[in-house]
């Protein structure tokens, strides 16, 4: 099944050691098939076809609505909003072990080779750790060799080797900013983090609150090199669109529901009640159509990555509990009144993150992807009637998972 991933649209070339073998693939921008090759081939057939990305009339890159520009000097003193989350990082890893890309630059990488070259024990030669991510661009952007399904630095206890060598400071830049998004919409920045991390699930009611560090968010704004903006229209569906104004209002309306409700799910009906969308109407085949998305997947997956990776881990376990729920949409989670409370919470903590981060403004239409996202969290909640994500792999959590599976592996709606 072919379709736009988004990104750079060029082929992502992934090399990953598994079985005392390195293998390298490269994935195409269009979902299809990832093309196999030997560790540093790039002629013409054993490349991927770009996909042209998408830009604005004047030449803007678009991630969907949203609009890349370079840094301006203002940019430096505009107020920074965040929402009132809470979050904590656990170390265990799973982030590092669940995509196929760790972006590092040539500077990232010159500095970690320097901290850790007395301490390498991979089975790759340190300085063959890092290559160009994509074959247009050998002297861009570089990526890490996977070993067994995680990144070349991940220890076994979940630790990342760079930062236990060097500290904090010492990990790529991409990491050290992961899960944070910031997105400038007007004269504001409105932060927030990606709910496709485990920990975002695990400590959405115990971690620190999210505005208790604002040093590490004015430091990650000033390491940016582009912008990502909310325009100021933006689209619901082919016809209808809403001054950027009246989109705030709605999203901060939203998530002030959000902080009041045990349910997700009947916030984001609400939700989409109010901009004139039918909740409800297709679920059943949106359903089928995921179960069968990732069904399709598997074999493929089973030639790409290795039996310990999370990120294999994640389609198995989706592809069954979609599965699942649509042999029996009805199943029961076997959670009491406390555990559903909370888990539902958690649900309203993950969507207020997905909102505030104008994460569904990635996609190119605000109706379709609001209608995706309160399916995703029905899914992410309903899952454990199934099986809980934690129980297939003890790195991944239910409704991260799916959020995970959503923004990463499902096509998008256009
Ligand atoms: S460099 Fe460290 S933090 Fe970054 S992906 Fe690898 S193990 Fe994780």
């Amino acid at each position: 099944m072919a379709f736009e991933r988004g990104g750079s649209g060029l082929g992502l070339v992934r090399r990953a050691w598994w079985d005392g073998e390195l293998k390298e693939f490269v994935h195409p921008a269009d979902g299809s098939a990832a093309i196999e090759r030997s560790p540093g081939t790039s002629t013409a057939g054993l490349r991927a076809e770009p996909v042209p990305i998408a830009r604005t009339e004047g030449g803007q890159p678009l991630q969907g609505q949203l609009i890349g520009r370079p840094v301006i000097p203002a940019d430096g003193t505009r107020p920074l909003h965040l929402p009132m989350l809470k979050a904590h990082c656990d170390g265990s890893g799973a982030c590092c072990a669940s995509y196929h890309h760790m972006p590092t630059t040539s500077e990232d990488a010159a500095r970690i080779r320097a901290v850790m070259k007395d301490r390498w024990e991979g089975p790759v030669p340190l300085d063959d750790v890092f290559y160009p991510a994509f074959d247009e661009a050998p002297e861009g952007p570089l990526n890490v060799v996977e070993v067994d399904g995680g990144c070349a630095f991940l220890e076994d206890d979940g630790r990342c080797a760079v930062h236990a060598a060097g500290g904090a400071e010492a990990k790529p830049l991409g990491c050290r900013a992961f899960p944070a998004v910031l997105v400038a919409c007007g004269e504001e920045w409105h932060a927030s983090l990606r709910s496709e991390c485990a920990c975002m699930e695990r400590y959405a009611t115990s971690g620190a609150p999210l505005h208790a560090d604002p040093q590490s968010w004015a430091n990650l704004r000033a390491g940016f090199v582009r912008v990502w903006c909310v325009p100021d229209t933006v689209k619901i569906d082919a016809e209808r669109s809403l001054p950027r104004d009246d989109y705030v209002n709605w999203m901060r309306g939203t998530v002030a529901s959000l902080s009041k409700s045990f349910d997700p799910v009947e916030v984001l009906m609400d939700a989409e009640s109010a901009m004139g969308l039918s909740p409800g109407a297709g679920d059943g085949a949106w359903l089928a159509s995921v179960a069968e998305t990732l069904e399709a997947e598997l074999p493929e997956l089973e030639r790409t990555h290795p039996p310990g990776s999370a990120y294999r881990a994640a389609i198995e376990w989706g592809a069954e509990t979609a599965r699942g729920l649509v042999e029996d949409p009805s199943a029961e989670t076997g959670w009491g009144r406390g555990m559903a409370q909370h888990q539902g919470r958690v649900g309203c903590q993950l969507a207020t993150s997905v909102l505030h981060g104008h994460t569904l403004l990635e996609q190119p239409l605000l109706g379709p992807a609001l209608t995706e996202l309160r399916r995703i969290l029905w899914l992410g909640l309903h899952a454990a009637a199934v099986r809980p994500a934690r129980e297939v792999d003890g790195r991944l959590e239910s409704m991260t998972a799916w959020i995970f599976l959503w923004r990463n592996v499902l096509p998008k709606e256009a």
